[in-house]
């Protein structure tokens, strides 16, 4: 085994997908369709299996409504039943219970799904995040999934503060990436490959064109902030090593998937 832990593998599963208006998206782009993948990220670390974000809940796979209600036609929920995320491990030869840390990028229900698979894990998240979640104004409220929130008080969560970039393993392969704005804890996640540092960017970016243009999107916790998190991913971006993967951005999710759902952005 290496002196210091490496990622051997990662994948990014098979992602439900949503279909909203780009305004949604990005400040005044408003008045056509765009349709997103809602993924998660598995993680094979020396240390461990880690997941970066849980989708959707198993609930809905096959029948969105049952458990998304009205919310699942406002976002044209398409969820193929095989899309679930605890199936998806398993069929990798895991169980669920081998993923020992969960990284979530924030607490909006695209994003929390699958948490209920993780009791008992090591769980990052953004600091105040939790916070913000149990007390969303009437606007943000059905964002916010009761039953992911009641799931996630059963992981033991370490809370990033704000403004401040955690390197998990203390070899620079997992770096949690502080990007408030969208939401006060909103997290994403530096992975350290031996030829390309990857940047997944949680929600602090829904499209690239929020990076490239420095636009915020509509429901933004703090539209100032949110900001300095695009600025913040610009300047990883320029860095020649760096890959920055706008994880809701379907062309991203098209390029970096080209070769299926285990990815590869070398050794
Ligand atoms: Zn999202």
């Amino acid at each position: 085994m290496a002196e210091y832990g490496e990622i051997r593998r990662l994948w990014a599963l098979d992602a439900p997908q949503l279909t909203v208006d780009r305004g949604l998206l990005v400040v005044g782009a408003g008045g056509e369709p765009v349709t997103i993948p809602a993924p998660s990220f598995l993680i094979e670390h020396d240390e461990g299996l880690m997941i970066f974000d849980t989708g959707l809940a198993a609930d809905g796979a096959g029948d969105p409504a049952a458990a998304y209600g009205p919310v699942a036609e406002a976002f044209q929920i398409d969820f193929p039943a095989e899309h679930r995320l605890d199936r998806q491990i398993e069929a990798l030869g895991f169980q669920t219970s081998d993923v020992r840390q969960v990284i979530i990028s924030h607490l909006h229900f695209d994003h929390t799904g699958g948490l209920v698979h993780f009791p008992g894990a090591e769980g990052f998240i953004g600091a105040g995040e939790m916070r913000y979640a149990r007390t969303a104004d009437p606007v943000l409220h059905g964002f916010f999934r009761e039953q992911d929130l009641d799931a996630a008080a059963k992981i033991r969560w370490r809370e990033l503060p704000a403004g401040y970039d955690h390197d998990v393993f203390g070899d620079g392969s997992v770096t949690l990436l502080s990007l408030p704005g969208h939401t006060p804890g909103s997290l994403g996640l530096g992975l350290r490959f031996q030829d390309r540092y990857l940047v997944l960017s949680g929600d602090s970016a829904h499209l690239h064109g929020n990076v490239d243009a420095t636009i915020g999107m509509t429901l933004d916790a703090d539209t100032v902030g949110k900001l300095d998190s695009l600025r913040k991913l610009r300047l990883l971006e320029s860095r020649p090593d760096t890959t920055l993967w706008v994880n809701h951005d379907p062309a991203d999710w098209q390029e970096y998937r080209a070769n299926g759902k285990e990815v590869s952005f070398g050794r």
